[in-house]
């Protein structure tokens, strides 16, 4: 399925952002919470999610609902690791002939030694600390299966104690406006 991606990443995002909502205004009505579905130890955490994204429109061919996930499973992570108050930035932009979307949180980070194991099936970084957390290990190993599918690529960058970074870049293909050989019947 084609869809321009623009839309799809800030489709994704506006779910998130309207569980967020709905999570305040259950504390603004000092009713206890419980509908949000955001996956974290603490439920009074507060964040937010801002969005930079390249203006144009990249029309791309992806499996939606795999790809949903994909973005659904980078989100819950970057909620689940960030501290109170933290800051998640999303970015789409186009490179050559690449789309790259990537979703940054101010979060504890990964140790450089488990960076090249948190996608593998089942690798949590510190049992003891991902424990309460909750969580198979299985996200970010489906995630990476499913990018690669659609010849894309996912890495990541983290500092401990700063955060990390996810990227997901895509193979694009940019339409050429002038229509070529499609204009005249
Ligand atoms: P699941 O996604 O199956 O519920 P999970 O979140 O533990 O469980 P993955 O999403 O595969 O599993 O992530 C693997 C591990 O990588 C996590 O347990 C965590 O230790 C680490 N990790 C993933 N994302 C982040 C992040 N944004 N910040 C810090 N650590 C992370
Ligand atoms: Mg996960």
């Amino acid at each position: 399925e084609f869809v321009n991606l623009n839309e799809f990443f800030g489709y994704v995002l506006d779910r998130f952002d309207m569980m967020i909502k709905r999570d305040q205004e259950h504390d603004n009505n000092a009713s206890p919470r419980g509908t949000g579905k955001l996956p974290t130890d603490d439920p009074n955490k507060k964040y937010s999610i801002t969005r930079d994204f390249t203006k144009r429109d990249l029309w791309v061919e992806i499996d939606t609902d795999k790809f949903m996930q994909v973005v659904d499973n980078i989100m819950n992570n970057a909620i689940k690791y960030s501290p109170d108050g933290g800051v998640i930035t999303c970015r789409l932009l186009e490179t050559h002939r690449h789309v790259i979307l990537s979703i940054s949180d101010q979060g504890l980070g990964i140790p450089r030694k488990d960076l090249g194991k948190i996608f593998d099936r089942f690798y949590r970084v510190d049992k003891a600390r991902s424990r309460k957390q909750g969580g198979t290990g299985l996200g970010l190993a489906i995630s990476k299966e499913v990018i690669e599918a659609h010849n894309g690529r996912v890495w990541v960058d983290s500092q401990e104690g700063k955060g990390s970074t996810f990227y997901i870049s895509l193979p694009y293909e940019p339409i050429d406006s002038d229509g070529g050989d499609w204009d005249e019947i």
